[in-house]
């Protein structure tokens, strides 16, 4: 495994559990401290167009978070998304909106249409400006650095190996499998699945592999204390075709409320620069949908891994017995579960 992040981890502890002996090599000193370190925590059900992988992956991710946080003895709260909408003119765009996510979702997560009054029984922080809505059962915050770290460990108890500060710097292929060249010496597997988020592009040329690059998109969030919030709640429209679900107001498991996140190009892949401006554009778009404005605790950034496909990329080399990850951009934390479910089916394949 290249990459303890949590995609890389949900791989290493599904393949450790089924018997296989897995080595994670990671360039930082910890796990989860790339892109998982900078995100939302949320586990998503809608993420448009319903037709894509990451679509298909997020909604079976999805299903199988309760268990996997259950067995490990992970923080989820479940609760249902509010998708909304201010004054009277938007309201009959909903009834189309329905229709869509109720096709899309097909059935497997339960949706309904709701009058403000409705929506705000549901949940009170909501403001008077909000006239109607969809409800969307189903989605739910995780504790991002309890899944991390329980991840890690129940890997370990299966036999699974870290070695931190160990950056992979090339690869070559040998008949019984790849030699990774690292920054800690070679290590020679049978087997390599790249998991590296946003240098996965790199790595997978170092594999052989050329998937195209992945855009560094930046990604703000805003922590507020003070706001008893108990549904996600986000403005509708949501980003059809865009590269962002477009943000919304999320309780976090240890009882802050994120705001977030934007999206706008980073400068490089390290970039997680943030600045007033930033914090202004989220109070701009999200304060007018509650009654209490709360306390700004913490200003946070991360940056996605945009795929050039502008879908998950998740690319299995038979021949050379590799599975490239790439472009795992949101809504990756949701997908992990079953991205890692698929990565077992096509290393078991390779190793027949
Ligand atoms: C602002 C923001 C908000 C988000 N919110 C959500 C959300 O609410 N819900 C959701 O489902 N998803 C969300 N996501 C998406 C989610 O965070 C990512 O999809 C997920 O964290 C990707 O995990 P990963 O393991 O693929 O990548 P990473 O966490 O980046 O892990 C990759 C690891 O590989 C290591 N690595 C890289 N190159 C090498 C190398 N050459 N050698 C060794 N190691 C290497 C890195 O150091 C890193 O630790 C959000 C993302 C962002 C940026």
């Amino acid at each position: 495994m290249i990459g303890a992040g949590v995609v890389g981890l949900a791989v290493a502890f599904r393949l450790s559990k089924s018997g296989l002996r897995v080595v994670v090599v990671e360039k930082e000193e910890g796990p989860g401290m790339g892109v998982t370190s900078g995100q939302a925590g949320v586990i998503h059900v809608v993420q448009l167009p319903f037709g894509s992988l990451k679509s298909r992956l997020a909604r079976e991710g999805n299903r199988m978070y309760d268990g996997l946080c259950r067995e490990l003895g992970v923080k989820l709260d479940r609760m249902p998304a509010l998708l909304v909408v201010r004054g009277w003119v938007k309201v009959p765009a909903l009834a189309a909106a329905f229709l869509y996510l109720k096709l899309g979702l097909r059935g497997e997560f339960r949706t309904r249409l709701m009058r403000g009054r409705g929506l705000r029984a549901l949940e009170p922080l909501l403001a008077d400006g909000v006239k109607a809505g969809l409800v969307v059962e189903g989605y739910g915050t995780v504790d991002v650095a309890g899944l991390v770290s329980r991840l890690k460990a129940a890997s370990e108890e299966n036999g699974a190996r870290f070695v931190f500060g160990c950056r992979v710097t090339a690869a070559s292929r040998t008949p019984a499998g790849v030699v990774l060249h690292t920054t800690r010496g070679d290590v020679r597997a049978r087997s390599v699945v790249n998991a590296a988020g946003l240098y996965s592009d790199d790595v997978s040329l170092s594999l052989g592999r050329d998937l195209g690059r992945l855009d560094p998109g930046l990604g703000v969030m805003a922590v507020y204390s003070g706001l008893d919030l108990s549904c996600v709640v986000a403005p509708l429209p949501l980003g059809v075709g865009k590269r962002t679900k477009g943000g919304a107001i999320i309780p976090a498991t240890d009882g802050t409320v994120i705001v977030g996140p934007t999206l706008r190009m980073a400068a490089s892949k390290d970039d997680v620069a943030h600045n007033q401006d930033d914090v202004d554009i989220l109070e701009g778009k999200f304060a007018p949908l509650l009654r209490a404005a709360g306390n700004l605790v913490r200003v946070y950034a991360g940056t996605r891994p945009l795929s050039p496909t502008r879908d998950f990329i998740i690319d299995f080399d038979r021949g050379a017995r590799t599975v490239n990850l790439v472009g795992i951009e949101s809504p990756g934390l949701t997908a992990a579960p079953a991205i890692a479910e698929t990565v077992e089916r096509m290393i078991r394949e390779a190793l027949r």
